[in-house]
């Protein structure tokens, strides 16, 4: 990937926008700002580029409307303050988005909206028909419905996930930083700023420190959490400051941001998705043998399983997890864990005795499962050439 390549060069581009940037606690609403970014996006639109926002924004404008004290809200409080803010929010986008002829539309999506495959196929196709009729979505999490355990909480993994629902080939993700630092910067006068990420290792994920200000949940850590589920679908990412007006004429400016490579192992949608999933619903420990198996392309049997951890269906995502206690994959479960349970460690020749009817012979097919070793691994090719960027 070159630092230098034009954003207008890019098909489909996700554009995360935190609350700091368009809105101040004092007088609300940045106009301006959102006039000056409203007519990048037409820019970018004019040459062919999809353009997808997803805007946080929604508690800081209800906070400024209902003129609430500062410190922190309750969750109700917060769910009320984005339901007041939230319609501002979108009025304010399409009004400024009609400047320039543009037609927005507000999708607020909830967790279980990207979790759960049949719905997640209905956002997509949604957001697909808006793209094809030229209008711009504004995404933004459904605050009111999301509870304090089913919820993303912060905008840049939702970001990464609507990027990666959308087939995006770039998410920009625009805070008050301006990129990614080998510590945080204010912290430790020594931080270098990193302009080229070609993978996301855990030294990577080691440089990533907590949240960053009282508007924004998502600090570093939120930022490299969605970088590794867009790069994972082939999506490359930048962290870029929105503080000034324009930041997207200023990145192509080459205002300071740092650019994280996609994956070179581009995997299926549907491995894409599954790879993606934030809150696995169970987990299915298994012995060495499985391990190699499964590093070999092979489906998971019953015979490798050792324990079964969490009330899961049939469907649902599970993490497997090896004899050290790391993850190394990730697969639709082919049986609820109940039924797992029973036939854990047995011959698949043996499962309609157990159950009573013929199952599958897999505990998870391979064409259900992903790796979390493809997640992040590359091509040596592309590691050279990031490197070369
Ligand atoms: N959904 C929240 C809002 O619109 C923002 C979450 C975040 O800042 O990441 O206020």
């Amino acid at each position: 990937m070159t630092r230098q390549k034009a954003l207008g060069s890019y098909r489909r581009i996700v554009i995360k926008i935190g609350s700091a940037l368009l809105v101040d606690r004092k007088t609300g609403l940045k106009k301006s700002w959102l006039d000056a970014m409203c007519a990048d996006i037409a820019k970018l639109k004019n040459k062919g580029v999809d353009v997808l926002v997803v805007s946080s924004g929604a508690i800081a404008l209800g906070r400024s409307v209902l003129d609430l004290p500062s410190g922190a809200l309750k969750l109700e409080e917060s769910q009320a303050a984005a339901a007041v803010g939230q319609i501002a929010l979108a009025r304010d986008w399409s009004e400024s988005l009609s400047r320039d002829s543009i037609v927005a539309g507000q999708i607020l999506l909830t967790l279980g909206d990207t979790e759960e495959r049949r719905r997640y196929l209905n956002a997509r196709a949604t957001i697909n028909q808006l793209l094809k009729i030229g209008a711009v979505p504004i995404i933004n999490e459904n605050d009111t419905v999301a509870t304090s355990e089913i919820r993303y909480g912060d905008n840049d993994r939702l970001a990464a996930r609507v990027a990666t629902m959308a087939g995006a080939d770039l998410l920009i993700l625009l805070s008050d930083i301006d990129g990614l630092y080998t510590a945080p910067p204010h912290l430790d006068p020594d931080a270098q700023f990193l302009e080229t990420i070609a993978e996301i290792t855990p030294e990577i994920e080691a440089m990533a420190g907590g949240a960053a200000s009282e508007l924004s949940r998502g600090g570093m850590r939120t930022k490299i959490d969605a970088g590794k589920i867009a790069t994972t679908s082939g999506c490359a990412m930048i962290i870029a400051s929105g503080k000034t007006d324009s930041p997207l004429s200023a990145i192509e400016n080459g205002a300071r941001s740092s650019w994280f490579a996609p994956s070179g192992t581009p995997v299926t949608a549907r491995k894409t998705w599954i790879a993606g999933q934030l809150q696995p619903a169970g987990e299915l420990h298994v012995d060495d043998g499985a391990v190699t198996a499964l590093g070999g392309g092979k489906s998971l049997l019953p015979a490798g399983v050792r324990k079964v951890v969490g009330l899961f269906s049939r469907g649902d995502t599970v993490a497997i997890i090896g004899p050290n206690g790391r993850e190394i994959a990730r697969g639709l479960a082919g049986y609820d864990a109940e039924e797992a349970r029973q036939i854990t460690g047995r011959k698949s020749s043996e499962i309609e005795a157990i159950l009573g009817y013929a199952g599958r012979a897999a505990m998870i097919h391979r064409d259900d499962m992903v790796m979390t070793s493809q997640i992040n691994s590359k091509s040596e090719r592309q590691k050279k050439d990031a490197a070369h960027a």
